[in-house]
């Protein structure tokens, strides 16, 4: 089987050799042989077409994609990997949504997630967990752990995720893709159902850094519907992608080079810090003293913001609703009983404990604190580096049901990660090899709206490497 990137697919759409109805047609049909296997889709869109396109000489016309599913697509079903919203049909479409809409993108189907996108590694999805198509005994990452076993298989060029503390690049690297976080405001929210509202931001997952350029290009901007988009002017970000990258200056946080990384990986890292030095690059030791406080920090702000969130889902307005409404009270606490599984009933009781009155100041107050001293970490060093860089996971795609018992150990997974959500900060993961066959990613954070940067730097890896490139052997035996 063959991995088309979007920008072969825009060649081959742009030449005619392949009409965009064949292209829509051949993801379908990937699509209906593997997703039995993996489980990525919660369901297929299978009547689209591109024909609504305001833009007609758009370059990513015909192009398909994945949606996560928790954007909201007009008429499509949007469950957000819950029983809560497992019957609710979405009557608008999400801004980014609307945006790719516009310039002929076609949607595939939306993809299976963690409920709420409460998790890492897709096992707390209503729709069943996806399986790693690398080792399917193995998670993908998650949240948007669908999204990215659809890129990994071939079963979409591209596909959309969110990233609150992790859920992009995490899943990007657990299956040998590339998954760019923006800036927090680059894409608006508005249609993006929420999880934690201060840290959730729209993003992509990727064969390529290029094709992460082509797609954000479209997708991100002001929208007056989200009072917390930028206004900063979207950038031609294919225009950067060649720059050069001599004389540029990495910083190497001695925080994230502790010596808890197993030396297996701790080779691929320094085999890849090598190739950047070939381009000119500089690596310098920097610190960042307060990142140790990321995780809980994290597990205090995300759950908080979600239990406030989450609170609109009664059983009245939309959603799943009890049918035993005999009294309001106990109405409300069985639609919400019934309707969200335990992960996220965990997230909402955690998050309204550290908001009560008397553990406000405690909790909720010291990590809004200790969240400004993080940011701050990232403003001095990048006084002093242009980006820096560190593995994006401690460990490649563990196995299914390892650690669903454990929250702490799952909770850990988005050590390196979640500090960029706290400060908003963009950054993209991408593959740097394997160890026992699994894919390895390497993470490369940049000052805010410097994602041009992380693109031009990716992108001149994956010019000099192919393990961008790999592609799992189930493909391959589907095919025959
Ligand atoms: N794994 C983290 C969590 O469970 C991050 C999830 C995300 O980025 N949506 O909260």
């Amino acid at each position: 089987m063959k991995r088309h990137t979007v920008r072969e697919l825009q060649d081959m759409i742009a030449d005619q050799s392949v009409s965009s109805d064949e292209v829509y047609q051949l993801y379908l049909n990937r699509i209906k042989a593997m997703n039995d296997s993996i489980n990525a889709f919660i369901s297929i869109e299978s009547d689209e077409t591109s024909s609504g396109t305001e833009e007609n000489d758009s370059e990513i016309k015909g192009v398909p994609y994945a949606l996560k599913d928790i954007f909201c697509s007009e008429g499509d079903k949007t469950t957000c990997g819950s029983k809560m919203l497992s019957n609710f049909v979405s009557p608008y479409d999400a801004t980014v949504v609307k945006n790719l809409r516009k310039k002929g993108t076609i949607i595939l189907g939306k993809t299976n997630m963690d409920e709420f996108a409460m998790g890492s590694s897709n096992e707390t999805s209503f729709y069943g967990n996806v399986l790693n198509p690398w080792d399917t005994e193995r998670t993908p990452g998650g949240s948007s752990g669908g999204s990215a076993a659809a890129v990994a298989a071939g079963m979409a060029p591209i596909a959309l995720g969110t990233d609150t503390g992790g859920s992009i690049r995490q899943p990007a690297a657990l299956t040998g893709i590339t998954g760019l976080k923006p800036t927090y405001g680059r894409c608006s929210r508005y249609g993006m159902i929420a999880f934690a509202s201060s840290l959730d931001q729209a993003g992509i997952l990727s064969i390529s850094a290029e094709d992460a350029a082509i797609f954000l290009e479209h997708m991100a901007g002001y929208d007056h519907k989200d009072s917390t988009s930028s206004m900063e002017e979207v950038p031609k970000y294919t225009e950067f992608l060649n720059d050069n990258l001599s004389g540029k200056v990495v910083g190497l946080p001695k925080e994230f080079f502790d010596g808890s990384l197993d030396s297996k990986y701790q080779g691929l890292v320094s085999d890849s810090i090598h190739e950047y030095e070939k381009m000119g690059i500089k690596f310098k030791d920097i610190s960042l003293p307060n990142i140790k406080y990321s995780v809980p920090t994290y597990y205090v702000v995300a759950p908080a913001e979600c239990s406030s969130n989450l609170a609109r889902y009664d059983g009245v307005r939309f959603g799943h609703r009890s049918s035993d409404d005999s009294d309001l009270d106990a109405f409300y606490k069985k639609t919400r009983k019934e309707g969200f599984g335990q992960e996220v009933k965990r997230r909402i009781i955690t998050g309204t404990y550290v908001l009560s009155a008397g553990y406000y100041d405690a909790y909720y107050l010291k990590a809004q604190k200790v969240r400004q001293l993080i940011n701050q970490d990232f403003l001095n060093a990048f006084k002093e580096v242009d980006v820096i860089m560190g593995p994006t996971t401690q460990q490649s795609a563990f196995k299914l049901g390892e650690k669903v018992d454990d929250p702490v150990s799952m909770y850990m997974n988005d050590i390196y990660t979640i500090s960029s959500n706290l400060s908003g900060v963009p950054a993209i993961s991408h593959p740097i090899g394997f160890v026992d066959d699994l894919p390895f990613g390497m993470q490369v954070i940049a000052p805010h709206f410097m994602e041009h940067d992380l693109l031009n730097i990716v992108h001149k890896y994956q010019m000099v490497t192919d393990w961008h490139l790999q592609i799992p052997g189930i493909c391959r035996e589907l095919d025959r």
